[in-house]
């Protein structure tokens, strides 16, 4: 849980020496509970205080990393509803294989989760995890493998203890989760030795914190949770209780990530969408389904992009060039703001206009054009900075510059910074760039 300010304050040393950057050191202490300052900008903290500090101020959810080749935190949440802060971690979302399925089917969903991607706003969008499931068939051990070679995250979903030796001396530099069915000692001993989280699995919150207990006993620290239920209704009450109780009631058993298997409540594929939205908003870690369809993996990554980013903040898009079609030394320059709806709507209308064109996006603090050119943020200084601090004229030959058609009162002071450059008046729309490009001469 976040700490306040004079919690902080009293471990700091009280010598207003400013070397933090900042004033006082109640002011650095304000800083460091907003989030804005770390503690190691006082080089006079102790190392106790630092000690005690990282422990008060470590989240009511704890952080769980997996993955080495794609690394991914778990849990880590501090709040129960995003706008009261925001939510830190997005849910990991996967394929569950199991030894049912053909191997037509296992390659099929293997190379899914290695080639659905999206790109939204400069993210690339993509599943992360692969399940196997090990239903005493025989070709565990082999599925961990080819996922293993994915360099995805595993979840070793067996309780047969060869087999998950096996399994994990293949994959454990990608720190597998071990999911078991029974919380045998010997695996917690196998999960211990390798330094792997473990998913503790109960039907309701008294049954899971009794579990958690004991795997915490037997030193296993790292601990996913798993609601144990064939009905949407209990998993999600359960859910939200988990949240809460971590939260609120600062419940130790409760605060882990939990992951979600929407393929186990329902055998309908657009049901199983429809559970892992909700797991996505309330409060699951990871979701698996049973398999990867873009109609559904798609809405889902997008649900997770919107859930998952600061409500604090607007989206924005790095700053750079971006190629639209593929523009050559006589294509024209489109520069707009980072602000991601219009770097969408800009990059639409510019591929829908069919002529290849660069797009410079200026770093506006995702404001879109005409606020940030009232905040003096979006104006012929700094279009003229980008200009030459991308460099984008060593693509071109003819140097065509379109600024959007709602600055025009900074045309003049352009033509006078940029004056080997044509600089071109866009439409005062981006739905008129089409039009606007065929009738005027580039
Ligand atoms: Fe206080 Fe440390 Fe900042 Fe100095 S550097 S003002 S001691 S917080």
């Amino acid at each position: 849980m976040a700490l306040k300010p004079l919690d902080i304050f009293k471990f700091l040393p009280k010598t207003n020496c400013k070397e933090c950057g900042f004033p006082t050191c109640l002011a650095f202490a304000m800083q460091i509970a907003i989030g804005k300052a770390d503690l190691s900008q006082c080089p006079y903290v102790s190392e106790d205080a630092k000690r005690q500090l990282a422990s008060e101020s470590a989240p009511p959810i704890k952080t769980i990393i997996v993955g080495n080749k794609e690394k991914i935190n778990l849990g880590g949440e501090t709040v129960l509803y995003r706008h009261e802060k925001t939510f830190y971690n997005p849910t990991g979302i996967g394929v569950l294989i199991d030894e049912d399925m053909n191997e037509e089917k296992i390659e099929g969903e293997i190379k899914n989760i290695c080639e659905m991607k999206y790109e939204r706003v400069g993210v690339i969008l993509k599943g992360e995890f692969i399940g196997i499931f090990d239903k005493g068939k025989g070709k565990f051990v082999e599925i961990v493998k080819k996922g293993y070679e994915t360099g995805k995250n595993l979840i070793l979903m067996s309780d047969n203890i060869d087999n998950l030796k096996k399994a994990i001396e293949i994959s454990k530099d990608v720190r597998p989760i071990v999911f078991p069915d029974t919380l045998k000692d010997e695996i917690l001993q196998i999960v211990k030795d390798n330094n792997l989280p473990i998913v503790v699995k109960g039907s309701n919150i008294d049954e899971i914190s009794e579990n958690v207990k004991k795997v915490k006993n037997s030193g296993v620290e790292e601990i996913i949770i798993y609601v144990e239920s064939k009905k949407i209704s209990d998993v999600f009450k359960n859910l939200i209780l988990i949240r809460r109780s971590a939260i609120l009631k600062k419940n130790k058993e409760l605060g882990y990530p939990v992951l979600t298997i929407p393929a186990f409540l329902t055998d309908n594929y657009l049901k199983e969408g429809i559970y892992a939205s909700i797991f996505i908003a309330k409060y699951g870690s990871i979701v698996l389904l049973s398999k990867l369809n873009g109609e559904v993996l798609f809405p889902l990554l997008i649900e997770r992009l919107n859930i998952f980013t600061d409500p604090q903040r607007p989206m924005t898009t790095p700053e750079g060039i971006y190629e639209i079609g593929k523009p050559d030394e006589n294509s024209p320059v489109f520069v707009t703001t980072n602000f991601s709806l219009t770097y969408f709507i800009v990059s639409g209308e510019i591929e829908n206009s069919k002529i290849p064109a660069y797009l410079l996006i200026q770093d506006t603090e995702g404001l879109s054009v005409l606020t940030s050119w009232a905040a003096d943020k979006f104006n012929a200084d700094t279009i003229a900075n980008l200009v030459k601090k991308t460099k984008i004229e060593e693509r071109l030959k003819k140097k065509v510059l379109i600024i959007p058609g709602v600055v025009a009162q900074i045309y003049g002071e352009l033509e006078e910074q940029l004056p080997d450059w044509k600089i071109l008046l866009g439409p005062r729309e981006a739905a008129h760039i089409p039009s606007f490009v065929r009738n005027v001469e580039i």
